[in-house]
């Protein structure tokens, strides 16, 4: 289980979190969904100590945060982005197992994982497995991210907007693969979206937010016969809540999260 307690974040006297309390029950397909700057990679990079709370506590599995070895910490959570970013000049079987090698476990242990792990999304080991990032269209690349973040099965699933750069069809399969992947690991996920329908189709508990601030925590069908604000009513009722986050851009003079993530790995 992981907990929020009254987790706050301010950026120079900012306020980007506000007294947020959150529970993510263990094997949970867990969504955080709202507009652009509401909050949400802030929360998500909270679990893995990318970013730290101004105050308030993390606690995973009755343990604060702050008392897990970094690195330990981690290594129990796979972690998928926007843009993945594959090493370059390793293979796609090497990128796959690159924590595992963190993890010292031997070369043969790692290339069976990484065969087994692209049979499960579809992709022939044989073939793909020797080919390098740029042989790869951006759907197969982001199969791999996920794949690579499932490697060391982790106890934890932290995927930040992963299909948002992609056409409508590689999104479509992907949300099918997380859906199945959840089913089949029964594991934690905790998913980033700013689109409602992405949400819904995902999301076994969902959490709403605005400027920071929690609005409503509960499933898809609850959320939609009960919205508890106009906000939240808006936000899934509107068709083209794109046209919310553009507002939401405007009012805030949004820009995302600095470079954190360069040297996660
Ligand atoms: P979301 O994921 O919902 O788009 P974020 O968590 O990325 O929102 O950002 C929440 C707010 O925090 C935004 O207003 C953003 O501009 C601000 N913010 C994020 N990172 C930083 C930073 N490193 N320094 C200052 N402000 C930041």
């Amino acid at each position: 289980m992981i907990k929020f307690k009254h987790v706050s974040k301010k950026y120079d006297g900012n306020t980007v979190l506000d007294d947020l309390n959150l529970t993510i029950e263990t094997g949970d397909l867990f969504v955080l969904v709202g507009p652009s700057g509401s909050g949400k990679t802030t929360t998500l990079k909270m679990i893995n100590q990318l970013i730290k709370p101004t105050t308030g506590d993390i606690v995973i599995e009755g343990k604060n945060v702050n008392e897990y070895d970094l690195k330990e910490l981690r290594l129990q959570m796979g972690y998928v982005l926007q843009n993945i970013a594959l090493f370059p000049n390793l293979s796609i079987d090497e990128n796959i197992s690159i924590q595992l090698e963190a993890l010292r476990r031997p070369k043969k242990e790692r290339i069976a994982i990484a065969h087994d792990l692209l049979e499960k999304v579809g992709l022939d080991p044989e073939k793909y497995g020797r080919r390098y990032p740029h042989e790869l269209s951006g759907g197969e690349q982001q199969r791999i991210g996920i794949i690579r973040a499932l490697a060391s099965t982790p106890k934890i699933i932290l995927m930040d907007e992963p299909f948002s750069a992609l056409d409508p069809i590689s999104r479509n399969q992907l949300q099918e693969l997380v859906l199945r992947l959840h089913k089949e690991l029964q594991t934690t996920f905790v998913f980033v979206t700013h689109d409602m329908h992405e949400a819904l189709r995902l999301g076994d508990t969902i959490a709403v937010m605005k400027k920071g601030q929690l609005q409503q925590v509960g499933s898809g069908e609850s959320i939609l016969s009960h919205p508890a604000n106009s906000f939240v009513d808006t936000f899934f009722k509107n068709e083209h809540s794109e046209n919310i986050l553009v507002k939401d851009l405007l009012e805030h003079n949004c820009f995302s999260a600095g470079d954190e993530n360069a040297n996660y790995f």
